[in-house]
């Protein structure tokens, strides 16, 4: 039987890449997404990959959207990867609460909240593959990204404590720290600042999505059981 893998904003950027990447290689994958319609039709029609809508900041949406999936699907989650976020850039002296409370129940909280919901189900069948997308500006820091930061160094702890929670029952738990990877997020910083990034990567470029998906399908490998708690560095040779 196929194992059921489900990825958050698994329709766009990084996460449409790990979702092709997991069906190429044979998974049966639901795409989550919030209100991207039109590019998750599109993505729906591309690949046939089932996308379901909702927002994993919201444990009651997890909870009928992860439903729903093992419905269609016909089975629970086998592997899980946490890939949704947002960034709202700001200096701390001027960040709104709002711009803090966004980027950490995104990128966080959501984190908790399918966990939450697919552990039992991992721990009774003695198998689960978790992978949360952290950043690297989670374990240096970035200007501006106060609240990214605090969410993605977050996502490093939580990954590890659970890692050592479900280390008995089969189930492996990692965080992937990118660097700067081109997409629609990293789109958004200025063309000089993205060339002052450019230059302190030593490969010399920005990632491609592709790069981290394929770090995703080593982690969630049946014979990857032995690598868990860790935090895998996708980023281009970045001294951190
Ligand atoms: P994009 O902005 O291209 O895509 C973000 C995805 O997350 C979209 O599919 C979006 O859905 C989804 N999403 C956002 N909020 C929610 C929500 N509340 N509920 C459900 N889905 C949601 O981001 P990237 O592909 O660049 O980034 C993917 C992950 O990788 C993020 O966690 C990011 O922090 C991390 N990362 C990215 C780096 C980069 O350089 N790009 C570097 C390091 C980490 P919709 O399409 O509906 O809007």
């Amino acid at each position: 039987m196929k194992k059921i893998a489900l990825v958050t904003g698994g329709t766009r950027g990084i996460g449409s890449a790990i979702s092709r990447a997991l069906n190429d290689a044979g998974y049966l994958v639901a795409a989550n997404y919030q209100s991207g319609v039109e590019n998750a039709e599109k993505f729906r029609d591309e690949t046939k990959i089932s996308a379901f809508s909702w927002d994993v900041s919201d444990y009651k949406s997890c909870e009928s959207g992860i439903k729903e999936v093992c419905r269609v699907l016909g089975g629970t989650i086998d592997i899980l990867v946490n890939n949704a976020g947002v960034t709202r850039d700001c200096m701390l002296h001027k960040m709104r609460l709002e711009d803090w409370t966004k980027v950490i129940t995104t990128n966080l909280n959501s984190v908790f909240n399918m966990c939450r919901l697919v552990i039992q189900s991992m721990r009774e069948k003695n198998f689960g593959r978790i992978v949360n997308i952290s950043s690297v500006n989670g374990l240096k820091g970035q200007v501006g990204q106060s609240n990214y930061s605090a969410a993605k160094a977050g996502i490093i702890g939580f990954t590890k404590a659970l890692a050592l929670e479900s280390a008995s029952k089969g189930i492996t738990v990692n965080a992937i720290a990118p660097g700067y990877i081109s997409t629609n997020m990293t789109e958004a910083i200025p063309d000089d600042i993205k060339e002052n990034i450019r230059k302190g990567i030593p490969v010399g470029r920005f990632g491609c999505v592709d790069e981290v998906a394929n770090s995703v399908l080593f982690l969630v490998d049946e014979k990857s059981s032995f690598i868990t708690g860790t935090v895998l560095n996708v980023n281009g040779g970045q001294y951190l």
